[in-house]
Protein backbone atom coordinates (compact mmCIF):
# COMPACT_ATOMS: atom_id res chain seq x y z
CA UNK A 1 0.00 0.00 0.00
CA UNK A 2 1.30 3.44 -1.05
CA UNK A 3 2.04 5.99 1.65
CA UNK A 4 1.35 9.30 3.06
CA UNK A 5 2.97 11.86 5.49
CA UNK A 6 1.52 15.18 5.88
CA UNK A 7 3.68 17.67 7.44
CA UNK A 8 2.11 20.87 8.58
CA UNK A 9 4.92 23.45 10.23
CA UNK A 10 2.54 25.32 12.65
CA UNK A 11 3.06 28.02 13.58
CA UNK A 12 0.57 28.32 16.31
CA UNK A 13 1.06 27.51 19.65
CA UNK A 14 -2.62 25.49 19.69
CA UNK A 15 -4.06 22.55 17.40
CA UNK A 16 -5.06 23.80 14.26
CA UNK A 17 -6.27 22.38 10.96
CA UNK A 18 -4.98 23.70 7.76
CA UNK A 19 -7.88 23.57 4.96
CA UNK A 20 -5.77 21.88 2.71
CA UNK A 21 -4.36 18.86 4.56
CA UNK A 22 -8.03 17.66 5.53
CA UNK A 23 -9.07 17.69 1.55
CA UNK A 24 -6.01 15.78 0.42
CA UNK A 25 -6.59 13.60 3.35
CA UNK A 26 -9.91 12.35 1.62
CA UNK A 27 -8.71 12.64 -2.14
CA UNK A 28 -5.77 10.15 -0.43
CA UNK A 29 -8.24 7.81 1.37
CA UNK A 30 -10.58 7.39 -1.67
CA UNK A 31 -7.40 6.16 -3.57
CA UNK A 32 -6.46 3.55 -0.60
CA UNK A 33 -3.34 5.07 0.55
CA UNK A 34 -2.35 4.92 3.87
CA UNK A 35 -2.17 8.00 6.08
CA UNK A 36 -0.03 9.74 8.51
CA UNK A 37 0.36 13.22 9.86
CA UNK A 38 2.95 15.15 11.89
CA UNK A 39 2.67 18.76 12.71
CA UNK A 40 4.51 20.91 15.46
CA UNK A 41 2.52 22.31 17.53
CA UNK A 42 3.91 21.02 20.93
CA UNK A 43 7.47 22.23 19.68
CA UNK A 44 9.52 25.24 21.16
CA UNK A 45 8.43 28.38 18.80
CA UNK A 46 8.05 32.10 19.81
CA UNK A 47 4.86 33.04 21.61
CA UNK A 48 2.09 32.91 18.81
CA UNK A 49 -0.79 35.58 18.36
CA UNK A 50 -3.62 34.17 19.98
CA UNK A 51 -1.55 34.17 23.80
CA UNK A 52 -0.84 37.73 22.93
CA UNK A 53 -4.04 38.64 22.31
CA UNK A 54 -5.20 36.79 25.58
CA UNK A 55 -2.70 39.11 27.22
CA UNK A 56 -3.29 42.38 26.00
CA UNK A 57 -7.38 42.35 26.27
CA UNK A 58 -8.55 41.14 23.10
CA UNK A 59 -10.05 37.66 24.11
CA UNK A 60 -10.96 36.49 27.70
CA UNK A 61 -7.82 34.75 29.02
CA UNK A 62 -8.80 30.77 28.85
CA UNK A 63 -8.60 29.37 32.92
CA UNK A 64 -8.82 25.88 31.74
CA UNK A 65 -6.19 25.48 29.19
CA UNK A 66 -5.28 22.59 27.35
CA UNK A 67 -1.91 20.82 27.90
CA UNK A 68 1.29 23.12 26.16
CA UNK A 69 4.08 20.33 25.90
CA UNK A 70 6.84 22.02 24.75
CA UNK A 71 9.50 20.21 23.07
CA UNK A 72 13.01 21.87 21.88
CA UNK A 73 13.88 22.17 18.16
CA UNK A 74 16.71 19.71 18.76
CA UNK A 75 13.76 17.49 19.62
CA UNK A 76 11.41 18.23 16.54
CA UNK A 77 14.10 17.20 14.30
CA UNK A 78 15.18 14.14 16.29
CA UNK A 79 11.10 13.25 15.92
CA UNK A 80 10.73 14.03 12.40
CA UNK A 81 13.59 12.23 11.21
CA UNK A 82 12.29 9.02 13.34
CA UNK A 83 8.91 9.49 12.09
CA UNK A 84 10.01 9.52 8.41
CA UNK A 85 12.52 6.36 8.83
CA UNK A 86 9.99 4.10 10.30
CA UNK A 87 7.00 4.96 7.87
CA UNK A 88 9.61 5.73 4.81
CA UNK A 89 6.63 7.18 2.46
CA UNK A 90 6.21 7.54 -1.19
CA UNK A 91 4.98 11.18 -0.90
CA UNK A 92 5.80 13.67 1.92
CA UNK A 93 3.43 15.95 1.55
CA UNK A 94 3.83 19.58 3.43
CA UNK A 95 1.70 23.05 3.28
CA UNK A 96 2.39 26.40 4.31
CA UNK A 97 2.23 30.01 4.58
CA UNK A 98 4.46 32.38 4.18
CA UNK A 99 5.59 32.28 8.28
CA UNK A 100 4.72 28.37 8.25
CA UNK A 101 7.51 28.04 5.52
CA UNK A 102 10.03 30.62 6.98
CA UNK A 103 9.72 28.19 10.39
CA UNK A 104 9.93 24.97 8.21
CA UNK A 105 13.22 26.43 6.78
CA UNK A 106 14.92 26.02 10.55
CA UNK A 107 14.40 22.78 10.23
CA UNK A 108 13.45 21.40 7.35
CA UNK A 109 17.26 21.08 5.43
CA UNK A 110 18.50 18.78 8.85
CA UNK A 111 16.18 15.93 7.85
CA UNK A 112 17.53 12.80 5.55
CA UNK A 113 15.09 12.14 3.10
CA UNK A 114 15.07 8.97 0.96
CA UNK A 115 15.26 9.68 -2.78
CA UNK A 116 11.93 7.43 -3.18
CA UNK A 117 10.18 9.88 -1.22
CA UNK A 118 8.45 12.67 -3.37
CA UNK A 119 9.17 15.83 -1.41
CA UNK A 120 6.00 18.05 -2.62
CA UNK A 121 4.96 21.25 -1.06
CA UNK A 122 2.02 23.80 -1.46
CA UNK A 123 0.23 26.51 0.16
CA UNK A 124 0.16 30.10 -0.73
CA UNK A 125 3.94 31.10 0.11
CA UNK A 126 4.60 28.27 -2.64
CA UNK A 127 2.22 30.26 -5.09
CA UNK A 128 3.48 33.56 -4.13
CA UNK A 129 7.23 32.77 -4.42
CA UNK A 130 7.37 29.54 -6.37
CA UNK A 131 11.32 30.45 -7.59
CA UNK A 132 12.39 31.04 -4.15
CA UNK A 133 10.63 27.79 -2.64
CA UNK A 134 12.02 25.31 -5.65
CA UNK A 135 15.50 27.26 -5.24
CA UNK A 136 15.98 26.03 -1.67
CA UNK A 137 16.32 22.60 -3.55
CA UNK A 138 14.26 20.71 -0.26
CA UNK A 139 11.38 20.15 -2.79
CA UNK A 140 10.80 17.51 -5.79
CA UNK A 141 7.46 19.30 -6.81
CA UNK A 142 6.24 22.53 -5.88
CA UNK A 143 2.43 23.18 -6.25
CA UNK A 144 2.30 26.40 -7.83
CA UNK A 145 -1.47 26.84 -7.43
CA UNK A 146 -4.77 25.24 -6.37
CA UNK A 147 -3.68 21.87 -4.86
CA UNK A 148 -6.74 20.32 -5.63
CA UNK A 149 -6.34 20.56 -9.22
CA UNK A 150 -2.81 18.37 -9.35
CA UNK A 151 -2.89 16.42 -5.70
CA UNK A 152 -4.57 12.92 -7.31
CA UNK A 153 -2.64 13.25 -10.58
CA UNK A 154 0.87 13.34 -8.25
CA UNK A 155 -0.67 10.34 -6.26
CA UNK A 156 -1.70 8.52 -9.46
CA UNK A 157 1.78 9.11 -10.88
CA UNK A 158 3.72 7.99 -8.13
CA UNK A 159 1.30 4.77 -7.82
CA UNK A 160 2.50 4.03 -11.25
CA UNK A 161 5.94 4.95 -11.00
CA UNK A 162 5.35 7.55 -13.75
CA UNK A 163 7.52 10.78 -14.51
CA UNK A 164 6.17 13.07 -12.13
CA UNK A 165 7.90 16.09 -13.99
CA UNK A 166 5.24 17.21 -16.38
CA UNK A 167 2.13 17.75 -13.97
CA UNK A 168 0.37 21.37 -14.77
CA UNK A 169 0.32 23.87 -11.66
CA UNK A 170 3.66 22.65 -10.51
CA UNK A 171 7.31 23.03 -10.63
CA UNK A 172 10.03 19.82 -10.64
CA UNK A 173 13.05 19.78 -9.26
CA UNK A 174 15.50 17.03 -10.38
CA UNK A 175 17.22 15.87 -7.21
CA UNK A 176 20.21 14.32 -9.29
CA UNK A 177 20.54 16.59 -12.18
CA UNK A 178 19.22 19.69 -10.10
CA UNK A 179 17.48 20.12 -13.26
CA UNK A 180 14.24 22.60 -12.31
CA UNK A 181 11.30 22.42 -14.93
CA UNK A 182 8.59 24.86 -14.76
CA UNK A 183 5.12 23.60 -15.92
CA UNK A 184 2.59 26.27 -17.27
CA UNK A 185 -0.19 27.29 -14.15
CA UNK A 186 -3.56 25.16 -14.19
CA UNK A 187 -6.99 26.83 -14.95
CA UNK A 188 -8.81 27.03 -11.39
CA UNK A 189 -11.33 24.28 -10.89
CA UNK A 190 -15.16 24.96 -10.48
CA UNK A 191 -17.01 24.58 -7.49
CA UNK A 192 -18.39 21.25 -7.72
CA UNK A 193 -14.75 19.90 -8.73
CA UNK A 194 -13.14 21.54 -5.97
CA UNK A 195 -15.23 20.02 -3.26
CA UNK A 196 -15.64 16.75 -5.37
CA UNK A 197 -14.70 15.03 -2.04
CA UNK A 198 -15.76 14.97 1.48
CA UNK A 199 -12.69 16.24 3.92
CA UNK A 200 -11.19 13.90 6.21
CA UNK A 201 -10.41 14.06 9.51
CA UNK A 202 -9.30 10.85 10.98
CA UNK A 203 -5.11 11.83 10.95
CA UNK A 204 -6.39 14.54 14.00
CA UNK A 205 -6.91 13.94 17.76
CA UNK A 206 -9.69 15.38 19.79
CA UNK A 207 -7.60 18.20 20.94
CA UNK A 208 -7.86 19.46 17.64
CA UNK A 209 -11.50 19.97 17.58
CA UNK A 210 -11.64 21.69 21.05
CA UNK A 211 -10.80 25.62 20.69
CA UNK A 212 -10.74 28.56 23.13
CA UNK A 213 -14.28 30.61 22.93
CA UNK A 214 -15.30 33.39 25.39
CA UNK A 215 -12.44 32.03 27.88
CA UNK A 216 -13.59 28.89 27.85
CA UNK A 217 -12.76 25.56 25.69
CA UNK A 218 -15.28 24.99 23.03
CA UNK A 219 -15.84 22.08 20.54
CA UNK A 220 -15.19 24.83 17.42
CA UNK A 221 -15.31 23.45 13.70
CA UNK A 222 -14.09 25.80 10.99
CA UNK A 223 -16.27 25.19 7.68
CA UNK A 224 -15.28 26.57 4.55
CA UNK A 225 -18.33 27.52 3.22
CA UNK A 226 -16.91 29.77 0.21
CA UNK A 227 -13.73 31.26 -1.50
CA UNK A 228 -12.62 34.42 -2.32
CA UNK A 229 -13.62 37.95 -1.49
CA UNK A 230 -15.25 40.19 -4.48
CA UNK A 231 -12.76 43.17 -2.99
CA UNK A 232 -9.05 43.53 -3.16
CA UNK A 233 -7.62 45.67 -0.38
CA UNK A 234 -4.06 46.13 -0.98
CA UNK A 235 -2.92 44.64 2.25
CA UNK A 236 -5.02 41.35 2.22
CA UNK A 237 -3.68 37.77 0.59
CA UNK A 238 -6.97 37.75 -1.12
CA UNK A 239 -6.40 40.34 -3.17
CA UNK A 240 -2.67 38.63 -3.88
CA UNK A 241 -4.57 35.63 -4.67
CA UNK A 242 -6.38 37.15 -7.23
CA UNK A 243 -3.80 38.37 -9.21
CA UNK A 244 -1.73 35.18 -8.81
CA UNK A 245 -5.03 33.55 -10.42
CA UNK A 246 -5.41 36.20 -13.21
CA UNK A 247 -6.72 34.97 -16.33
CA UNK A 248 -7.01 31.00 -14.74
CA UNK A 249 -11.01 31.09 -14.24
CA UNK A 250 -13.08 32.24 -11.59
CA UNK A 251 -11.73 32.24 -7.93
CA UNK A 252 -14.53 33.60 -6.00
CA UNK A 253 -17.00 30.67 -5.52
CA UNK A 254 -19.80 29.22 -3.30
CA UNK A 255 -19.61 25.68 -1.94
CA UNK A 256 -22.32 23.49 -3.26
CA UNK A 257 -24.81 23.53 -0.43
CA UNK A 258 -24.89 19.53 -0.69
CA UNK A 259 -21.03 19.41 -0.16
CA UNK A 260 -21.34 21.76 2.72
CA UNK A 261 -24.06 20.28 4.80
CA UNK A 262 -22.53 16.61 4.00
CA UNK A 263 -19.59 18.13 5.76
CA UNK A 264 -21.88 19.79 8.69
CA UNK A 265 -23.37 16.07 9.38
CA UNK A 266 -20.06 14.36 10.20
CA UNK A 267 -18.81 17.36 12.21
CA UNK A 268 -21.99 17.20 14.63
CA UNK A 269 -22.28 13.61 14.76
CA UNK A 270 -18.60 12.33 14.65
CA UNK A 271 -16.61 15.38 15.56
CA UNK A 272 -19.59 16.69 18.56
CA UNK A 273 -19.39 20.49 16.84
CA UNK A 274 -20.70 22.78 19.03
CA UNK A 275 -19.86 26.38 17.48
CA UNK A 276 -19.08 26.58 13.67
CA UNK A 277 -16.79 29.27 12.38
CA UNK A 278 -17.65 29.85 8.59
CA UNK A 279 -14.66 29.92 6.76
CA UNK A 280 -15.81 32.67 4.05
CA UNK A 281 -13.90 35.94 3.50
CA UNK A 282 -16.82 38.01 2.80
CA UNK A 283 -20.14 35.48 3.87
CA UNK A 284 -23.34 37.75 3.22
CA UNK A 285 -21.46 39.25 0.13
CA UNK A 286 -23.12 35.74 -1.70
CA UNK A 287 -26.28 36.52 -3.77
CA UNK A 288 -29.41 36.30 -1.33
CA UNK A 289 -30.50 33.22 -3.62
CA UNK A 290 -27.65 30.86 -1.88
CA UNK A 291 -28.13 32.51 1.86
CA UNK A 292 -31.67 31.69 2.03
CA UNK A 293 -31.13 28.47 0.76
CA UNK A 294 -28.07 28.03 3.11
CA UNK A 295 -30.53 29.38 6.13
CA UNK A 296 -33.14 26.65 4.95
CA UNK A 297 -31.22 24.20 5.77
CA UNK A 298 -29.36 25.23 8.16
CA UNK A 299 -32.03 25.64 10.37
CA UNK A 300 -33.79 22.06 9.40
CA UNK A 301 -29.94 20.12 9.65
CA UNK A 302 -27.35 22.11 11.68
CA UNK A 303 -29.18 24.66 14.33
CA UNK A 304 -25.76 25.20 15.76
CA UNK A 305 -24.31 28.65 16.57
CA UNK A 306 -21.97 30.11 14.07
CA UNK A 307 -19.69 32.90 13.35
CA UNK A 308 -19.23 35.12 10.24
CA UNK A 309 -16.63 37.24 8.44
CA UNK A 310 -18.20 39.88 6.21
CA UNK A 311 -17.88 43.89 4.90
CA UNK A 312 -19.70 46.48 6.56
CA UNK A 313 -21.71 47.03 3.01
CA UNK A 314 -23.37 43.69 3.43
CA UNK A 315 -24.42 43.94 6.71
CA UNK A 316 -28.35 44.82 6.04
CA UNK A 317 -31.47 44.83 7.84
CA UNK A 318 -32.53 42.11 4.65
CA UNK A 319 -29.43 39.75 5.27
CA UNK A 320 -29.60 40.22 8.86
CA UNK A 321 -33.00 38.29 9.07
CA UNK A 322 -31.51 35.69 6.63
CA UNK A 323 -28.81 35.06 9.47
CA UNK A 324 -31.85 35.11 12.03
CA UNK A 325 -33.84 32.42 10.06
CA UNK A 326 -30.55 30.13 10.76
CA UNK A 327 -32.46 29.36 13.96
CA UNK A 328 -29.03 29.32 15.98
CA UNK A 329 -29.00 30.10 19.38
CA UNK A 330 -26.67 33.10 18.40
CA UNK A 331 -24.53 33.98 16.10
CA UNK A 332 -21.50 36.59 15.68
CA UNK A 333 -20.66 38.71 13.10
CA UNK A 334 -17.18 39.49 12.53
CA UNK A 335 -15.22 42.77 10.16
CA UNK A 336 -12.53 43.91 9.52
CA UNK A 337 -12.50 47.99 10.15
CA UNK A 338 -8.84 47.92 10.14
CA UNK A 339 -8.37 52.10 10.30
CA UNK A 340 -10.62 55.01 11.80
CA UNK A 341 -8.26 56.95 9.44
CA UNK A 342 -9.95 57.60 6.02
CA UNK A 343 -6.23 58.27 4.18
CA UNK A 344 -5.09 55.04 5.62
CA UNK A 345 -8.17 52.96 4.60
CA UNK A 346 -8.76 54.01 1.20
CA UNK A 347 -5.94 56.08 -0.39
CA UNK A 348 -2.94 53.54 1.37
CA UNK A 349 -4.91 50.48 1.40
CA UNK A 350 -7.60 50.92 -1.45
CA UNK A 351 -10.08 48.91 0.85
CA UNK A 352 -13.03 51.49 -0.65
CA UNK A 353 -14.44 51.67 2.84
CA UNK A 354 -16.86 54.43 4.14
CA UNK A 355 -16.26 54.59 7.82
CA UNK A 356 -20.12 56.32 8.64
CA UNK A 357 -20.82 52.67 7.20
CA UNK A 358 -18.71 50.69 9.45
CA UNK A 359 -20.58 52.70 12.07
CA UNK A 360 -23.79 52.16 10.84
CA UNK A 361 -23.30 48.22 10.90
CA UNK A 362 -21.89 47.68 14.18
CA UNK A 363 -25.10 50.10 15.45
CA UNK A 364 -27.31 48.07 13.86
CA UNK A 365 -25.67 44.86 14.66
CA UNK A 366 -26.05 46.54 18.65
CA UNK A 367 -29.70 47.36 17.66
CA UNK A 368 -30.53 43.67 17.10
CA UNK A 369 -28.39 42.42 19.90
CA UNK A 370 -26.35 40.61 17.78
CA UNK A 371 -22.32 39.68 18.77
CA UNK A 372 -19.85 41.41 16.83
CA UNK A 373 -16.05 41.36 16.59
CA UNK A 374 -13.89 44.03 15.09
CA UNK A 375 -10.88 43.32 13.17
CA UNK A 376 -8.17 46.26 13.70
CA UNK A 377 -4.34 46.61 11.95
CA UNK A 378 -2.14 49.38 13.17
CA UNK A 379 1.45 49.95 11.90
CA UNK A 380 0.24 50.20 7.91
CA UNK A 381 2.28 52.73 5.60
CA UNK A 382 2.20 56.06 6.07
CA UNK A 383 0.39 56.32 9.15
CA UNK A 384 1.22 58.09 12.38
CA UNK A 385 0.05 58.31 15.88
CA UNK A 386 -2.39 60.59 14.76
CA UNK A 387 -3.70 58.12 12.46
CA UNK A 388 -3.39 55.19 15.35
CA UNK A 389 -5.58 56.82 17.75
CA UNK A 390 -8.35 58.01 15.29
CA UNK A 391 -8.51 54.04 14.99
CA UNK A 392 -8.45 54.02 19.04
CA UNK A 393 -11.69 56.64 18.68
CA UNK A 394 -13.44 54.42 16.03
CA UNK A 395 -12.86 51.27 18.30
CA UNK A 396 -14.30 52.95 21.19
CA UNK A 397 -16.72 54.31 18.86
CA UNK A 398 -18.70 50.91 17.53
CA UNK A 399 -18.28 49.45 20.99
CA UNK A 400 -17.81 45.65 19.45
CA UNK A 401 -17.89 42.85 22.03
CA UNK A 402 -14.85 41.43 20.78
CA UNK A 403 -11.84 43.08 19.21
CA UNK A 404 -8.99 41.97 17.51
CA UNK A 405 -5.48 44.29 17.11
CA UNK A 406 -2.93 43.38 14.56
CA UNK A 407 0.37 44.67 13.17
CA UNK A 408 0.53 45.34 9.50
CA UNK A 409 2.83 42.20 8.33
CA UNK A 410 3.49 42.63 4.31
CA UNK A 411 2.43 39.63 3.26
CA UNK A 412 4.59 38.19 -0.04
CA UNK A 413 2.61 39.03 -3.09
CA UNK A 414 -0.14 41.40 -1.30
CA UNK A 415 0.09 44.55 -3.68
CA UNK A 416 0.67 46.92 -0.12
CA UNK A 417 4.33 45.23 0.02
CA UNK A 418 4.94 46.92 -3.25
CA UNK A 419 4.34 50.55 -2.27
CA UNK A 420 6.41 49.32 1.52
CA UNK A 421 9.92 48.32 -1.02
CA UNK A 422 8.85 51.30 -3.18
CA UNK A 423 8.84 53.35 -0.01
CA UNK A 424 12.41 52.24 1.02
CA UNK A 425 10.25 50.98 4.75
CA UNK A 426 11.58 47.26 3.79
CA UNK A 427 13.44 45.29 1.05
CA UNK A 428 10.93 42.52 0.87
CA UNK A 429 13.44 40.24 2.11
CA UNK A 430 12.47 40.81 5.58
CA UNK A 431 11.25 37.69 7.65
CA UNK A 432 7.72 37.97 8.89
CA UNK A 433 7.01 38.68 12.38
CA UNK A 434 3.75 37.68 14.15
CA UNK A 435 0.97 39.87 13.71
CA UNK A 436 1.06 40.82 17.38
CA UNK A 437 4.96 41.27 17.97
CA UNK A 438 6.49 44.37 16.46
CA UNK A 439 6.58 46.21 12.71
CA UNK A 440 8.78 44.93 10.26
CA UNK A 441 8.58 48.36 8.39
CA UNK A 442 11.24 51.28 9.05
CA UNK A 443 9.12 54.31 8.55
CA UNK A 444 10.68 58.05 9.52
CA UNK A 445 7.05 59.01 10.80
CA UNK A 446 7.02 56.21 13.92
CA UNK A 447 8.95 53.47 15.04
CA UNK A 448 8.47 49.92 14.92
CA UNK A 449 9.04 50.31 18.94
CA UNK A 450 6.05 52.92 19.03
CA UNK A 451 3.39 50.46 16.75
CA UNK A 452 4.42 47.62 18.94
CA UNK A 453 4.05 49.58 22.13
CA UNK A 454 0.32 51.00 20.85
CA UNK A 455 -0.68 47.64 20.13
CA UNK A 456 0.02 46.20 22.78
CA UNK A 457 -2.75 49.21 24.78
CA UNK A 458 -4.49 50.24 22.19
CA UNK A 459 -7.74 48.36 23.85
CA UNK A 460 -6.49 49.99 26.93
CA UNK A 461 -7.20 53.21 25.09
CA UNK A 462 -9.89 51.95 23.72
CA UNK A 463 -11.91 50.68 26.72
CA UNK A 464 -10.92 52.52 29.68
CA UNK A 465 -12.07 55.93 30.40
CA UNK A 466 -9.71 58.90 30.09
CA UNK A 467 -8.94 58.91 33.68
CA UNK A 468 -6.38 56.21 33.54
CA UNK A 469 -4.37 57.44 30.25
CA UNK A 470 -2.24 58.14 32.34
CA UNK A 471 -1.53 54.89 33.65
CA UNK A 472 -1.70 53.57 30.29
CA UNK A 473 1.04 55.85 28.98
CA UNK A 474 3.22 54.56 31.42
CA UNK A 475 2.57 51.03 30.23
CA UNK A 476 3.16 52.30 26.73
CA UNK A 477 6.39 53.77 27.39
CA UNK A 478 7.48 51.14 29.34
CA UNK A 479 6.10 47.79 29.87
CA UNK A 480 8.82 45.86 31.48
CA UNK A 481 9.04 48.33 34.68
CA UNK A 482 5.00 48.44 34.43
CA UNK A 483 3.85 45.38 33.92
CA UNK A 484 1.74 44.70 36.96
CA UNK A 485 0.17 47.73 36.52
CA UNK A 486 -0.59 47.07 33.13
CA UNK A 487 -2.05 43.91 34.11
CA UNK A 488 -4.72 45.55 36.24
CA UNK A 489 -5.34 47.91 33.85
CA UNK A 490 -6.43 44.47 31.83
CA UNK A 491 -8.64 43.00 34.51
CA UNK A 492 -9.68 46.86 34.96
CA UNK A 493 -10.89 46.70 30.85
CA UNK A 494 -12.61 43.22 31.41
CA UNK A 495 -14.91 45.49 34.51
CA UNK A 496 -15.68 47.97 32.39
CA UNK A 497 -16.68 46.36 29.42
CA UNK A 498 -20.19 45.81 30.56
CA UNK A 499 -21.44 44.80 27.43
CA UNK A 500 -19.12 41.97 27.15
CA UNK A 501 -20.72 40.50 30.99
CA UNK A 502 -23.95 40.95 29.83
CA UNK A 503 -24.37 38.96 26.11
CA UNK A 504 -21.13 37.27 25.51
CA UNK A 505 -20.33 35.23 27.89
CA UNK A 506 -21.54 31.51 26.74
S1 LIG B 1 -12.79 42.83 2.24
FE1 LIG B 1 -11.54 41.61 3.63
S2 LIG B 1 -11.22 39.62 2.61
FE2 LIG B 1 -11.98 41.11 1.07
S3 LIG B 1 -10.13 41.88 0.10
FE3 LIG B 1 -10.67 43.31 1.74
S4 LIG B 1 -9.52 42.57 3.56
FE4 LIG B 1 -9.50 40.94 2.03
Amino acid sequence: MNKILFVFPNTANKPTITMAIPIFAGIAKNRGWQMYYFDTTYYEKRQDSIEDKEKTGGFLPVVEKQAKVRYSCEQLIFDLQNVINDIRPDVLCITAMSCDFEYLMTFLSKIQISKETLVAIGGVHSIFCPEEVINKGLFDLVCIGQGESVFEEILIKKENNEKLDNIEGTYYRDRQTEQIIKNKKKYLLSPDKLWRVDTDYSLYGDEYFIHPFDGKMVRMFWMEVSRGCPWSCEYCGNSALKQAYKGLGKYVCSRPLDSTFRNFKIAIEELKTDIFNFTSECFLAQPIKILKEFANRYAKEVRKPFLIQTRSETVTEERLEILKSFQAPFFQVGMGVESGSKRILNEICDRRADIDDIIRAYDLLNKYGIRSNAYFMVGLPTETREDIFSTVKLCRRINSHINSVSIFQPLPGAPLTNLCIEKGYITGKESLETFTSTSVLKMPQISSQEIGNLRKVFLLYAKLPEEYHKDIEKCEYDYENNRELFDKLIALRWQYDQKWKKEVIL
